[in-house]
């Protein structure tokens, strides 16, 4: 997939950062935001991106619709209402960048048990496996995805 979108929004391939279409240039193929584009050379950008691995591929933006139980530790805590996408690849499910503060509010103490990761892009994510949905009576986004 060459054009990862999220939330309507569009990735720029170099540095992750999403964008409207519209503000999106393509360089030899790849789409870039306005501040990586023309930053390179065609020939250092394809040097660059076929070093990445891993391209990133996600769903669309989810919201958990109904009662979904996570581990932080030993507490137990509903991301009902909560958005997220599936990260295709890594099959995690990551919680939208923008819930981070809503989540540490709700969460309160209990938010030092969360493990802030950074993804590829080096921007911080909540990114949570299948084991962690502790609940097996509940939603399980991951499942849920790769079995539909
Ligand atoms: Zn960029």
């Amino acid at each position: 997939m060459n054009n990862p979108t999220m939330n309507g929004k569009w990735l720029c391939q170099l540095c992750g950062k999403r964008e409207d279409e519209r503000a999106i240039q393509e360089q030899c193929g790849f789409n870039l935001c306005l501040s990586c584009d023309g930053k390179h050379t065609d020939e250092e950008l394809k040097d660059k991106l076929s070093s990445m691995t891993k391209v990133r591929e996600v769903s669309l933006s989810l919201t958990f619709e109904q009662d979904t139980i996570i581990g932080f530790n030993r507490n137990e805590f509903n991301l009902k209402g909560y958005r997220y996408y599936i990260d295709i690849k890594d099959e995690t499910c990551v919680l939208e960048q923008d819930e981070m503060p809503r989540l540490k509010a709700e969460l309160g103490e209990g938010w030092r048990d969360v493990i802030v990761e950074k993804d590829w892009f080096g921007q911080e994510v909540i990114a949570f496996s299948k084991e962690d949905f502790i609940n097996t009576e509940t939603f399980n986004p991951i499942t849920a995805y790769f079995e539909e």
